[in-house]
């Protein structure tokens, strides 16, 4: 892939290429905790399948045209007034062969039933990318936070400072031409991603916010918003027994892409993500986690252990690798120890500003801009 999928790097932040990232973890942290999570369903949903993991909740996957070549979704029993039907929670990549796998469900395990909701975690094409082809389709509401809604609409119009440009920018002044002299040149190749994904973006929403309850058949679902991977990821959380469908907040195995972007070049998403998943420590130990990707898991508690020793270790390494003054794009390799190509390319440079702004907002670290506009990073004592 080159540098045309750059938009789409910029704006789905999806998890790609922190595969690698966790393939540096070394194997005593993975063994010391992935014991302890269990995946009660070992094989996923094929294409046009559904799994049931709890009464009136069904698993379904949608392909995506990525490395990270799958998307789950959750299709929740509802009913109303009318009668029976289904909320859908996130959409899949809004292409044509979504739309077909989509009429398998309807005329399958939907059985006909109306669709009454539709509820979208957050922006990434993923998530949104049928949600308006589902509401023309079935006529049924999108829930979505505000900042996620609002989000899709610059994504796909360039504006807010979601344009490739801008980011551009901000990975240049963090040495990205140095580290890759062809940079500048390739990134000017028009792009358009985010719309391959999302080729509409619905025009009305009904908004959710934190704390929010809402009645989905037998259960209530709280929602909890998380920060750090999207503006105003919004999870669910059913108390009655103990479900999470977790979004790209939290996922079993890969980590959550956790970047900093064109528009918010100063930004600490890893301190928000850090601070997120405290959000979720209260939460029963016998949590059933429904994660956008992999498989459905327990040992909630474990994976949020794992997710900050990883990134704990990451950001001591980094902290070692900067005794003399170092810009994000040197230290790519002290992060990500497989060649990346130009599509990862965009997502490393991010979580490597991410980490080391980290560093820096902590006091770990002090910040420098030199006489050619390019930041660099050296540690603190
Ligand atoms: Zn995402």
């Amino acid at each position: 892939m080159g540098w045309r999928v750059y938009l789409y790097a910029q704006v789905t932040a999806s998890v790609l290429f922190t595969q690698l990232d966790c393939v540096a973890v070394p194997a005593r942290l993975q063994l010391r905790h992935q014991a302890m999570i269990n995946y009660p369903h070992e094989t996923p949903p094929a294409a046009g399948e559904s799994i049931l993991v709890a009464p009136g909740i069904y698993w379904i996957r949608m392909p995506l045209p990525f490395a990270l070549n799958h998307i789950n979704l959750w299709l929740l029993e509802d009913a109303d007034e009318h009668g029976p039907g289904w909320t859908i929670v996130d959409t899949g990549y809004g292409v044509p062969a979504t739309h077909e796998l989509w009429h398998r469900h309807f005329a399958g395990i939907m059985g006909g039933r109306p669709v009454k909701r539709i509820i979208v975690t957050h922006y990434h094409p993923d998530h949104v990318g049928c949600a308006a082809w589902l509401h023309e389709k079935t006529g049924a509401p999108i829930w979505m936070t505000t900042s996620e809604y609002l989000s899709a609409h610059a994504a796909a119009e360039d504006m807010a400072g979601f344009d490739r440009d801008n980011s551009a920018r901000l990975f240049l002044a963090h040495g990205l031409g140095k580290a890759r002299p062809d940079f500048a040149e390739a990134q000017k190749v028009r792009s358009g991603a985010y719309k391959r994904g999302v080729p509409t973006v619905p025009k009305r929403y009904y908004r959710m916010m934190e704390n929010d309850e809402i009645m989905i058949g037998a259960r209530t679902w709280r929602v909890i918003t998380a920060f750090g991977h999207a503006p105003e990821h919004a999870t669910l959380f059913s108390a009655g027994d103990n479900i999470l469908i977790s979004g790209d907040q939290v996922l079993p195995r890969i980590t959550t892409n956790v970047g900093v972007w064109g528009n918010q070049p100063e930004a600490n998403p890893l301190k928000q993500f850090l601070d997120s998943m405290e959000k979720f420590e209260p939460l029963p130990a016998d949590t059933l986690v429904l994660p956008s990707h992999d498989r459905v898991f327990t040992g909630l508690h474990e994976r949020l252990a794992q997710l900050r020793e990883h990134h704990a270790l990451r950001l001591a390494e980094l902290e070692a690798a900067i005794e003399t003054p170092q810009h994000a794009a040197e230290i790519l390799p002290v992060l990500f120890r497989r060649p990346l190509d130009e599509h990862q390319l965009v997502f490393a440079i991010g979580e490597a500003i991410a980490h080391l702004h980290f560093l820096w907002r902590a006091g770990r670290a002090k910040r420098t801009l030199d006489a050619e506009g390019i930041y660099s990073f050296q540690r603190v004592a």
